[in-house]
């Protein structure tokens, strides 16, 4: 899937957490499930921007709550795409191609992964309100 939606994700699974410390390791963890699906690439240069994009939005959220955490689940949600395109961390990347799907129809991938992108934003805004009650 997109960086993006591994990015939003590995941040959505943070703000829901209770337990912060696990939502790191679930933000990664996340990232192996959601390749399962079968889905649709982009160019790296669409995914790169879309990544780019999405981490300032992602870090927008993170200085008004001034709580850094969220972006690093999100990067360790994208990690093992960074560790595949710049080959850094072999046990990670060869993992990473073996849940690896392939791609499916167009349509079909990007509706899906609208959908995870749309849940996730909610999921993010949704705790970051939950947290302003506390
Ligand atoms: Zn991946």
């Amino acid at each position: 899937m997109l960086g993006a939606t591994h990015a939003l994700v590995g941040s959505a699974i943070y703000q829901t957490a209770d337990k912060r410390w696990l939502s790191y390791a679930l933000a990664f963890g996340a990232h192996y499930l959601l390749d399962i699906i079968p889905h649709q690439e982009l160019s790296a240069t669409a995914n790169c921007l879309l990544f780019v994009g999405t981490g300032v939005g992602l870090g927008y959220v993170a200085w008004k709550e001034r709580d850094w955490g969220m972006l690093i689940a999100g990067f360790l949600g994208v990690l093992p795409d960074v560790s595949r395109q710049l080959d850094l961390l072999p046990f990670i990347t060869h993992s990473h191609a073996v849940v690896h799907t392939k791609d499916t129809s167009p349509e079909y991938g990007m509706l899906l992964e609208l959908l995870i992108d749309i849940s996730a934003v909610v999921l993010i805004l949704r705790g970051r309100a939950r947290f302003e009650y506390e």
